[in-house]
């Protein structure tokens, strides 16, 4: 069953952006989650590698390393945690056919960060997931989340200890 959505965020700037995929990040390494999606949706221009680049920083991948996998389709990355990072936004005509064809899948047994998911349908994504949504708003961008299932309602209380409230650093 579909959880409550976990409510939205403003973020004023990339540098909130990046510190927000950073308290994400932190909150996956404290939960020890290493099976993981973190679906990123949002149109293009929306923030999405910019939050893989926070994610990167908490997951010590090196530095400048997290790119826009757009024409490769992923990116594997190695720092404190193994962690692939795809982007789908190139399979328009046959995205499930091509998900398998680019042997796509061998990432979802680990810790795997998905822009533009909405290009396969909701119900081929395993769980546990945590299902977030990029959209502008005037110069900045609103990050918001639905569907969460256990993990992610874990990861995203962790994420609102640090990012929201502060009462951890969060740098
Ligand atoms: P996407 O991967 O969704 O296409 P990017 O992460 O490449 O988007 O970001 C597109 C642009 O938006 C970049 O110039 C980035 O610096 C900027 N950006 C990211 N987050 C914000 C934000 N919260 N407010 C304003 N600009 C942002
Ligand atoms: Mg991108």
């Amino acid at each position: 069953m579909a959880s409550e959505a976990p409510g939205q965020l403003f973020l004023p700037d990339k540098s909130a952006t990046i510190r927000a995929g950073f308290c994400l990040g932190q909150a996956i390494l404290t939960l020890k989650l290493t099976t993981f999606l973190v679906a990123i949706s949002g149109d293009l221009g929306a923030g999405k590698t910019t939050l893989c680049q926070g994610l990167g920083e908490a997951f010590k991948a090196p530095p400048g390393e997290v790119k826009s996998p757009t024409f490769a389709l992923a990116h594997e990355h190695q720092g404190l945690v193994a962690f692939s990072h795809l982007d789908l936004y190139r399979l328009e005509d046959n995205p499930l056919t091509e998900f398998f064809e680019a042997g796509l899948e061998e990432f979802l047994g680990g810790l795997c960060l998905v822009e533009w998911p909405q290009r396969l349908p909701a119900s081929f994504w395993p769980n546990p997931k945590l299902n977030l949504f990029l959209t502008q708003k005037g110069d900045g961008r609103i990050l918001s989340g639905q569907d969460f299932g256990q993990d992610a309602r874990n990861v995203w209380a962790l994420f609102n200890e640090t990012f929201v409230a502060g009462t951890r650093t969060c740098a």
